[in-house]
């Protein structure tokens, strides 16, 4: 039932209003930020591969710019929607606020499903979807990146249109590229060590060691694949990971109680993060239904596979053990389950502020980008670290003094900083 009803937008904007709310905003605020700035939607006319001709459509949404350029990725998707966008665009100027990066939030999508298409009609869709935006996008207006079924070739396809059309070298147009084309070392590991960081500042809150924590995790890809090997490093065991089995069409978890060995686990798993079972078994796994990473008796919990996972219907089955959700997925959890998780205080580590990490490095990419000077592996993680730091500080500071949930401080936080901008540039 509440999968059905579920409007990405609608949950976003009731985030808004209940941090409007707190913060007690004033009317032409509140009208400005609860709706986007600006949307585009448009057509892509394709030549397809057998000479027949196929029109997709396609958006960008840019929330709002008022601290800086817009930022935010490209989504292909058969099942896009506009309001999906509108919601990852407003998610994005609240994320790029709350870790403090001079940036606003968009996000862009095409309908398309690039499981069928070959390489040629996805490179017209890239630089159909640049040709309908080149005037509206750009390294100081509004600034794209990879997202689900987009990847750094299709970056550096649009980045080839855009800088044709213009007629000079603009790497600072898109991030998300292939390191040694612009990209930037630590990408990769960046959503999952941000996670990490903020994870490592809230044990200490919480006056506990990583060493005495066990973690289970949702998801075994990008996100949780770094996130697993950095807790790890710093002294955390992990006793379950969960991920889709496309063969089966469903998802398991992967128990072993005195801990997963990452590097096997690893060499096991596709590029999609499917772990093979049978191999699994061989090594010793408990396989158990997908839902079971959620009932582990672990201190910490990372949903990081997709939004929509701790709802209504799931959230009692946290085992009473569970002391921080860390969430590296966008949008996991629902407001019925954070009513829950605030009411047996359960320290959120909130979307916003625990995967920002992502598009930090993606920021620090643009800049090596627009200075044309790019840094060590080491510089990037470091100068990361600080920010995620500094991040989880103010939030947690904010959630202590006004006695308020860790998502609705960091919210707090985002909003009033973006709030203010508007403000002094007179718009509202
Ligand atoms: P990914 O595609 O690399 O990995 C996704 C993982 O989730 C895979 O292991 C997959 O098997 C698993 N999965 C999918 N459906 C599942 C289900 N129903 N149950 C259990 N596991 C399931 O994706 P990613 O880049 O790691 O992103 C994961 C999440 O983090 C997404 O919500 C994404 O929007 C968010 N995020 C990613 C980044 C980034 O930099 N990659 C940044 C911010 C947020």
């Amino acid at each position: 039932m509440e999968k059905k009803a579920f409007n990405p937008f609608t949950m976003a904007q009731a985030q808004f209003d209940k941090a409007a709310d707190i913060l007690n905003l004033d009317p032409g605020a509140r009208a400005l930020l609860r709706e986007p700035l600006r949307e585009y939607h448009f057509s892509i006319p394709i030549r397809m591969d057998d000479g027949s001709s196929h029109v997709f459509r396609g958006f960008r949404v840019q929330h709002n710019d008022a601290r800086g350029p817009g930022k935010g990725g490209i989504r292909f998707h058969p099942q896009e929607t506009i309001d999906t966008v509108r919601a990852l665009a407003m998610w994005m100027t609240w994320k790029c606020a709350t870790v403090d990066i001079p940036l606003g939030g968009s996000k862009g999508g095409v309908i398309c499903d690039p499981h069928n298409l070959s390489d040629r009609e996805q490179e017209q869709i890239c630089r159909g979807w640049v040709r309908q935006l080149s005037r509206d996008v750009g390294p100081l207006v509004d600034v794209p990146a990879p997202d689900i079924m987009t990847s750094a070739q299709h970056m550096l396809w649009m980045l080839d249109e855009f800088e044709t059309i213009r007629g000079e070298k603009l790497p600072g147009f898109i991030t998300g590229k292939p390191v040694g084309m612009g990209g930037s070392l630590g990408r990769t590991e960046a959503t999952g060590y941000g996670v990490v960081f903020t994870i490592r500042e809230a044990l200490k809150t919480l006056d506990k060691r990583p060493e005495d924590t066990v973690a289970s995790v949702q998801g075994f890809g990008n996100v949780a694949q770094y996130a697993i090997q950095l807790y790890q490093q710093i002294g955390g065991t992990v006793i379950c990971v969960s991920c889709w089995d496309q063969k089966d069409q469903t998802a398991y978890s992967f128990v072993k109680k005195d801990g997963i060995d990452y590097n096997a686990l690893r060499s096991i798993t596709d590029r999609f993060g499917g772990i093979d079972k049978s191999k699994a078994k061989d090594l010793g796994y408990e396989i158990l239904p997908g839902d079971a990473w959620l009932e582990q008796e672990a201190d910490i919990l990372i949903p990081a596979a997709m939004e929509h996972q701790i709802t209504g219907d799931n959230v009692e089955k946290i085992h009473q053990r569970a002391i921080i959700v860390a969430e590296g997925a966008n949008g996991p959890t629902t407001p019925e389950a954070d009513a829950v998780m605030a009411k047996r205080n359960i320290y959120l580590l909130p979307d916003l502020l625990a995967n920002a990490g992502g598009v930090t490095c993606s920021y620090f990419e643009q800049v090596q980008c627009n200075m044309n000077y790019y840094w060590e592996k080491d510089e990037v993680l470091g100068k990361l670290d600080v920010k995620m730091t500094s991040a989880y500080h103010a939030v947690a500071e904010m959630a202590r003094k006004r006695n308020l949930y860790m998502r609705d401080a960091a919210n707090c936080i985002a909003i009033s900083r973006v709030a203010q901008a508007s403000r002094d540039r007179g718009w509202v």
